[in-house]
């Protein structure tokens, strides 16, 4: 049986969440002799346009040029992921998309704003379907390894439904937000990385993107009560997971 055909692709970003695959030191071996890797920036120069059973696209679509290389990458792959937060939730790049772009190039490029082709940064799944998503800024190595496993046995992915505080508590890691009044974001951030920064006596900062059934109010009520005003809640909020409709709603 042919080995299902793999391709790993970027949009505009850091290219963090490819390089956190090529890190797959120990097991690149592995995936190499299970799927057939087409195409692979960060890795190889030969990117032919074949037909694909998985993509896993990493970026936010700020260019209608992008628009297009993403409906192209949909059209030839059976099974499309976004990776990263830029791809979930526009990441960093979409921080501010809820200014006005034309205004907002102005005042970055003065004159020349209208030679610049950027529009509004928006996450995959408001161009194209997407069928599973890998969360993170960057992605997890162990989580892209679990998916590609389910994937190539056929079964339906299983993600954690659950906040980084459950992770935080499981680690039993003294609560940085209780205990030392540092701002985290653990109680509203999906699990999946092991509560990494809370384990390094640092908050989350919420790069996971929000976990089912946030509780964003009590967070807001509960940052209040550590020194943070409602702005500064807002802003935290937005850096990773800018276009999370939970977010939307506040205070
Ligand atoms: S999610 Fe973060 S690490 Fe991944 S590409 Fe975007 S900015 Fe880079
Ligand atoms: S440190 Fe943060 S993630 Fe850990 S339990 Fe406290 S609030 Fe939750
Ligand atoms: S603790 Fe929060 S900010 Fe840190 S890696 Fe996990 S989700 Fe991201």
């Amino acid at each position: 049986m042919p080995k299902p055909k793999v391709g790993i692709f970027s949009l505009t970003c850091c290219e963090g969440c490819q390089l956190e695959i090529l890190n797959c030191e120990d097991e690149l071996l592995d995936i190499a002799g299970a799927v057939d890797i087409v195409s692979f920036g960060m890795a190889q120069s030969n990117n032919p346009e074949t037909a694909l059973d998985i993509a896993f696209v990493e970026g936010t679509v700020v260019m209608e040029s992008e628009v297009e290389i993403l409906k192209a990458i949909r059209e030839r792959s059976t099974t499309l992921i976004a990776i990263g937060a830029c791809a979930t939730y526009g990441g960093v790049a979409a921080m501010n998309y809820e200014v006005n772009r034309k205004e907002l190039k102005e005042v970055v490029y003065g004159a020349d704003a209208a030679l610049i082709p950027s529009i509004t940064p928006s996450p995959l799944h408001k161009f194209v379907k997407v069928d599973f998503s890998l969360q993170g800024c960057p992605i997890e190595k162990s989580q892209f390894l679990k998916l590609l496993g389910y994937l190539l046995h056929g079964d339906s992915p299983i993600f954690p439904d659950y906040p980084v505080c459950a992770e935080c508590k499981r680690k039993e890691n003294e609560c940085v937000l209780v205990q030392h009044n540092i701002p985290c974001m653990g109680p509203i951030t999906v699990a999946g990385c092991d509560a990494r920064c809370p384990s390094h006596f640092n908050g989350c900062d919420g790069c996971f993107g929000p976990v089912d059934e946030a509780n964003v109010a009590m967070e807001y009520h509960v940052m209040r009560e550590k020194g943070m005003d409602n702005d500064e809640i807002r802003r935290m909020m937005h850096v990773f997971a800018p276009t999370a409709e939970v977010f939307k709603k506040d205070e």
